[in-house]
């Protein structure tokens, strides 16, 4: 059995302040896509705001699932420290909290994946498809106001004492801003006038922000409940071939919990995973080292191990 460490929390309610300020960062960009929609009713959309909008988005989620998930929260491989401020800042801009925050409740949440302790799994609320719907939406963005405040000393002590990381924590909300003003500039820019600021701030700041948001959450709410699960790990992680798209690979999330210290979610040649391609990019670029890839995973899968009575990897390990 998997041992249970102790559930180490802050705050034994929700943050009052917390709470507000993940109510306006989630409710802002969701009024930004109503606003998109309405003024883009009858012409569509341009192939500036179109262009912003898909690259802003990849940034975004490469920021979170490079930057935030694979480097920081699991150390997955090191880096040069101007690609950690990319990583670092690019991830702030996605708006799902500042680096040190987002690290340890995604550590927190693979010290306890599926059991009392975890802050966003779906699990928790009896057996039911009422109960399966309650656990979906506590899942994917309900946790972010219910529950107690994760210890960021206790979670993430190295990221604590990252001076630079420290640094880049601090400066959070000028990240937020900056993910605004650039679309809103390049907007403006390439299309020389007012409207295409505003349009660039709607598309790339608002519409982009919902967009990451709700990749991101639909790894932790979907993949846990939906898809295949080739690693028999001691939480309800799945494989969601749908999501990759969205997630640029991080929805071969049974994948991740079986290994979670890897830098390629890629076991088999047709799992596709574009944030591992980054990250061998920047090691080939010699801009990132000690990038951490498992021995022969496709090894350790459910059908392999009962032919040669290998184990994998228990989750939980960061
Ligand atoms: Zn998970
Ligand atoms: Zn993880």
């Amino acid at each position: 059995m998997h041992p249970s460490p102790s559930i180490v929390v802050a705050r034994a309610a929700p943050d009052p302040l917390q709470s507000r300020l993940a109510l306006v960062t989630v409710i802002t960009p969701a009024a930004g896509v109503v606003a998109a929609i309405v003024l883009a009713w009858g012409r569509g959309i341009g192939p500036v705001e179109l262009g912003i909008l898909i690259g802003m988005c990849a940034l975004g989620v490469l920021g979170v699932e490079v930057g935030f998930h694979r480097h920081f929260s699991h150390r997955a491989f090191q880096a040069h420290p101007a690609v950690r401020v990319v990583l670092a800042v690019l991830g702030s801009m996605a708006a799902q909290g500042p680096v040190l925050f987002w690290a340890a409740t995604h550590r927190r949440h693979h010290a306890f994946s599926d059991r009392p302790g975890d802050p966003h799994t779906p699990h928790d609320g009896g057996e039911g498809f009422l109960a399966l719907l309650r656990g979906l939406w506590h899942a994917h963005v309900g946790w972010l106001f219910q529950g107690d405040v994760t210890d960021l000393g206790a979670y993430a002590p190295d990221l604590l004492r990252d001076r630079l990381v420290f640094r880049l924590n601090q400066l959070y909300f000028l990240w937020l801003l900056m993910g605004l003003v650039v679309p809103a500039a390049l907007g403006g820019l390439l299309t020389r006038s007012w409207k295409g600021c505003l349009l660039g701030f709607l598309w790339g700041g608002l519409v982009r922000t919902f967009v990451v948001h709700h990749a991101t959450w639909s790894v932790n709410s979907l993949c846990h409940v939906f898809g295949s699960r080739p690693f028999d790990t001691p939480d309800r992680s799945t494989n969601l071939v749908w999501l990759v798209p969205t997630s640029l690979g991080g929805s071969w999330h049974n994948n991740h919990h079986a290994f979670p210290s890897t830098a390629s979610n890629s076991f088999r040649w047709w799992q596709i995973d574009p944030s591992g391609w980054v990250i061998r990019s920047l090691q080939a670029a010699g801009l990132a080292w000690d990038v951490r890839v498992p021995a022969q995973p496709s090894q350790r899968e459910r059908g392999a191990r009962s032919a040669n009575g290998d184990q994998p990897e228990e989750a939980g390990s960061r």
